[in-house]
């Protein structure tokens, strides 16, 4: 079922990057947060190397379970709060929810090494979405200067959920067009070349726009048969 499942998203993503811009690589991060290790473990094993958690305790809690697997680079996609940056800061290699400089104050503060983060960008502007406006985005990164623990490697957004896919992929169009516009300005500290934008419900959409990151649980772990044909 996993290796099944794991081979269709793999061809959607072939399939979708064929209609998008030219030279973009995408990178599956699997979301683990609603499976035990030992499923996360079986997907490894299926050559997954990049493993995403939206709770810090939880992250550690599979990476100590996983720690005779070799080679994996761990994705923080969750909002971190100030106390746990230093518990788990040093074990990651992405963060993927940088939207506060009080945060960015402590991953400076607590990290030895720099992380790779992706800002944080409430495209649509729903209220409950984390998150900077578009408007925002570039004051944001120009502050992140003084912070040399942190390379801006990207932006990343959430797309509301049964928005149509018109609607979606002008969201992501509009991020994608954001992460150009930074990436133009050279800054040493944030290159912004990449996209983390995607999940079950709109990979293939992101994609298509540029997404160079992809998050995607539901897609990799639900059960055909107990749960019904996924869209
Ligand atoms: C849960 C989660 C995902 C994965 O969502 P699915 O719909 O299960 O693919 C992606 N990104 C973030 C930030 C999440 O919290």
């Amino acid at each position: 079922m996993l290796e099944e499942n794991l081979k269709v998203v793999k061809t959607k993503i072939d399939q979708a990057l064929q209609r998008a811009p030219k030279g973009k690589n995408v990178t599956l991060v699997a979301v683990t947060k609603s499976v035990t290790s030992a499923r996360a473990k079986e997907l490894v094993e299926l050559g997954v190397v990049d493993l995403a958690e939206n709770r810090a305790e939880n992250l550690l809690e599979k990476q100590h379970q996983l720690q005779d697997q070799h080679e994996l680079t761990w994705h923080l996609i969750g909002t971190l709060q100030t106390r746990k940056i230093k518990d788990i800061i040093n074990d990651i290699d992405y963060f993927h929810a940088l939207d506060r400089l009080k945060t960015a104050k402590e991953i400076q503060k607590r990290s030895k090494k720099v992380i790779k983060c992706f800002v944080q960008v409430n495209v649509s502007g729903e209220t409950t979405k984390q998150g900077i406006s578009l408007d925002g985005v570039k004051e944001f990164i120009e502050d992140l200067e003084k912070f040399d623990k942190i390379q801006v490697v990207g932006l990343m957004t959430m797309a509301p959920l049964g928005e149509p896919p018109e609607t979606i992929r002008k969201y992501f169009r509009q991020l994608a067009d954001k992460q150009k516009d930074i990436a133009e300005l050279n800054l040493p500290y944030a290159p912004c070349t990449e996209l983390s934008m995607g999940m079950s419900n709109d990979f293939e959409i992101a994609v298509e726009e540029g997404a160079t990151f992809v998050r995607i649980g539901t897609s990799l772990f639900e059960n055909h048969d107990e749960e019904g044909e996924h869209k």
